[in-house]
């Protein structure tokens, strides 16, 4: 085990403790962003982040999950499908 380790963070350090730090004060999605769902996992993230924890932690800057700010405004985005 190293001596010290408090003052060199490497990224992934900071990543995995904003990872962290999301999955506690975060909460669930209902609908998981698409890695997460691909997956099979939890998909939580916190209103101080637009990537859930999971994508944070993995690095990945393609985070799909979209905070909607209310259902009404989301359907006015779903195509009419009439056939
Ligand atoms: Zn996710
Ligand atoms: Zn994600």
């Amino acid at each position: 085990m190293p001596p010290s380790r408090t003052s060199k963070l490497s990224r992934e350090d900071r990543r995995v403790l904003l990872s962290s730090r999301i999955q506690e004060q975060g909460f669930v999605e209902d609908m998981p962003c698409s890695n997460c769902e691909r997956q099979n996992i939890e998909c939580r993230s916190s209103p101080n982040s637009n990537s859930c924890a999971e994508c944070v932690r993995r690095g990945l800057s393609s985070c799909d999950l979209v905070v909607l700010p209310s259902t009404c405004e989301y359907f006015r985005f779903l195509p009419r499908s009439r056939y």
